[in-house]
């Protein structure tokens, strides 16, 4: 299989990017984040949120975490609802970074994302794709982006998708994020030794695709064409 890993903080556009790529490629696009969040959301709903010490297979013991593909597209149901249009608001977004820090989670959630790229050809993107998930991907990108510039293009999604949001507290979620993100002690956001670091900065998004759609070309496809 053809394993592709993209990590970096939020609002790089690993997910864009990540997804053109998938379609140039023609393989599956995995956002692990969405499983994080999916944890986060549910922990918000129960209002368990911000509980220490909580155990997610007890907490998920009769609701069961799914993860299909409709159409191609990654849908994530939990307790069979298919949570895909609860799990982009900043809230569930912090949740989802308050529960990743915890390690039954993080075990968890490892699983159902190695277990899907033994059998599947995938580009997948997290924060601990390359250093923990997937450490023998055939390319490892670390996409990263000033925190501005970050936080900017999550402002201008979040007010596509048609939500109300006030560019300072984008910003201060993010920075929130980049800390809580990189300081955990279990599997924190760092970029692997051996993957290929593109400050996106000043790209931009089809010249980021660009540039990971040549690594990809850089490898020997060849070899993996009859797996994809
Ligand atoms: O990528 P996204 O912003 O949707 O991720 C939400 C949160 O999930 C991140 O801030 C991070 O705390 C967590 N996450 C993680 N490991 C991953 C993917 C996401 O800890 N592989």
């Amino acid at each position: 299989m053809l394993n592709i890993a993209i990590d970096g903080p939020a609002g790089a556009g690993k997910s864009s990017v990540a997804r053109k790529v998938a379609e140039i490629f023609n393989i599956f696009y995995f956002d692990t984040g969405a499983l994080y969040r999916a944890v986060g959301f549910y922990m918000l709903k129960k209002g368990l949120f911000n509980r220490q010490g909580f155990s997610i297979e007890g907490e998920l013991a009769f609701c069961n975490l799914e993860l299909k593909y409709l159409n191609k597209k990654q849908h994530i149901f939990l307790c069979g609802e298919d949570l895909n249009s609860h799990i982009r608001t900043s809230n569930v977004a912090a949740a989802a970074s308050f529960v990743s820090r915890n390690l039954k989670v993080r075990e968890y959630l490892l699983n159902m994302q190695r277990d899907f790229a033994k059998v599947h050809s995938v580009v997948m993107d997290g924060r601990d794709i390359g250093t923990v998930v997937l450490p023998s991907a055939n390319l490892k990108v670390f996409l990263t982006a000033s925190l501005r510039a970050r936080a900017f293009r999550r402002y201008k999604e979040l007010i596509l998708n048609g939500g109300n949001y006030n560019f300072e507290d984008v910003f201060n979620n993010i920075k929130a994020r980049d800390l809580s993100d990189s300081a955990r002690e279990i599997a924190p956001l760092r970029a692997a030794k051996d993957a290929v670091v593109i400050d996106t900065t000043h790209f931009s998004l089809d010249e980021s695709v660009k540039k990971v759609q040549s690594l990809v070309e850089q490898l020997n496809l060849e070899e993996y064409i009859e797996l994809l």
